[in-house]
């Protein structure tokens, strides 16, 4: 690929008394995440010197790789510009790549027809993408990424849940007061652990395969019975119920009352005699289904643990509190948030390779950035361009419709 370039009919710069268009390499920006909690950076030095190589100007905001343990030092040598005043790396920028959605302060920096692309969590950022809007910022949701076959190395869902999923066992294991392996010593006879996963999705899976690795007795289940062959070819049990709820694209609908009622007691058999459980249940853009019941809890041995995933989306545990951990009739119930930011080391390397990916979308096969998104997955994944929310449903949210 040639070096990415801004043609003058992308940006409108010519400086004063040119008579040539200017081209000039793209440059791409990386700030510090600064939300609370937030471990990540949205590219490593690898990346970098893929894209520097590629003909992009890559500038990162000092430190923001530090708390995933991806020094200024690592970046330099890769080929990146530190800058250490982030209002002047925002207003130098043609692209931002960023974990978390833009706050309306860095929006406030960007220059008109800038390009953020990044996790945008519309419903609870609708001030950031109102501002965005009136600063004609072009913002790509990653979340909005489809699930097809061309855009798997772009999938940040997915590259984030099998962190989550990890990172939940470990959690697990760690606040549970049992080995979780089989042993078998001079002391005595140790029994596996059992663990349950709820919700055998990407983040399910991970979770199935981490439990299994360390020894466990690993069951799951989910309301997609086709989820059945990956969590057995897991090595794990699949608890079957005579319900298939696969919706559209993938993704389970939602049950009938029945079919609940008939889910919600066999689930409940299956939380009593585990020793963890982990629970990734999800819908998008709805609430997390509730799995656990206070009384389903009440039934659990004393010591048991429940990491709840879904804790952000309302949880599958009524228990749950989300960003805390608490302790109800001896079980422990884990509600912390964004678990990929507690291994920021894999989950950013992860994710800057699919924002790299996501990247080739925005330059033609000459290497200048494209000016109309027709890509498929760009019409996707826009949410804000030219002044508009591009998102149906946030859009609708913005107007005082549900998302
Ligand atoms: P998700 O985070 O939306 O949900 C997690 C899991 O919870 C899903 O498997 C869902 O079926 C399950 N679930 C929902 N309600 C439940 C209930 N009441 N009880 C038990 N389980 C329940 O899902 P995800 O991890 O993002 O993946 C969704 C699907 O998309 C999966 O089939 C996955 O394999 C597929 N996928 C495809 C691609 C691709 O083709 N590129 C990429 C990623 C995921």
């Amino acid at each position: 690929m040639s070096t990415p370039v801004i043609a003058q009919e992308v940006n409108g710069i010519i400086p004063a008394g040119s008579k040539t268009p200017t081209i000039m390499p793209v440059v791409v920006v990386v700030p510090k995440e600064l939300a609370p909690g937030e471990q990540r950076v949205a590219t490593v030095p690898e990346v970098v010197q893929k894209l520097t190589k590629s003909g992009y100007e890559v500038r990162i905001e000092h430190d923001a790789g530090t708390s995933a343990y991806y020094p200024d030092d690592l970046f330099i040598a890769a080929g990146a510009k530190i800058m250490s005043n982030r209002a002047d790396l925002l207003k130098g920028a043609r692209i931002v790549l960023r974990v978390q959605p833009p706050t309306v302060a860095d929006v406030d920096q960007l220059a008109e027809g800038t390009i953020v692309i990044g996790f945008m969590n519309p419903t609870n950022n609708l001030e950031a993408i109102t501002r965005m809007c009136d600063r004609k910022i072009t913002a790509f949701a990653l979340e909005f990424v489809p699930r097809i076959t061309r855009a798997q190395s772009m999938d940040a869902l997915s590259s984030q849940a099998t962190a989550g999923g990890y990172v939940a066992v470990i959690m697990g294991a760690d606040s549970c007061p049992k080995f979780l392996p089989m042993l078998t010593t001079a002391a005595g006879t140790i029994r596996p652990a059992t663990v349950l996963i709820l919700g055998a999705g990407v983040a399910g899976l991970m979770a199935i395969a981490t439990a299994k690795r360390l020894g466990a007795i690993v069951e799951a289940y989910d309301v997609r019975r086709a989820a059945g062959e990956q969590v057995r070819s897991l090595g794990a049990k699949f608890l079957e119920l005579e319900i298939n709820a696969e919706g559209q694209g993938g993704y389970a609908r939602e049950l009938t009352p029945e079919e609940k009622a008939q889910e919600q007691q066999m689930v409940s058999t299956a939380v009593a005699r585990a020793d963890i459980v982990i629970t990734t249940a999800a819908i998008p853009g709805r609430k997390a289904p509730l799995l656990i019941p206070k009384e389903t809890v009440a039934t659990m041995r004393p010591g048991a643990v429940i990491v709840d995933l879904a804790a952000e989306t309302g949880g599958n545990c009524e228990l749950t509190q989300a960003g805390k951990t608490v302790r109800e009739y001896g079980v422990t119930i884990i509600g912390l948030q964004n678990l990929p930011a507690r291994v920021p080391f894999h989950s950013s390397q992860m994710y800057a390779k699919n924002l790299q990916s996501f990247l080739t979308l925005l330059v033609d096969k000459d290497g200048a950035l494209v000016s109309e998104f027709t890509d498929e997955i760009l019409v996707a994944s826009i949410l804000v361009h030219a002044g508009m929310v591009r998102h149906g449903p946030t859009r609708d949210f913005l107007s005082g419709g549900k998302p």
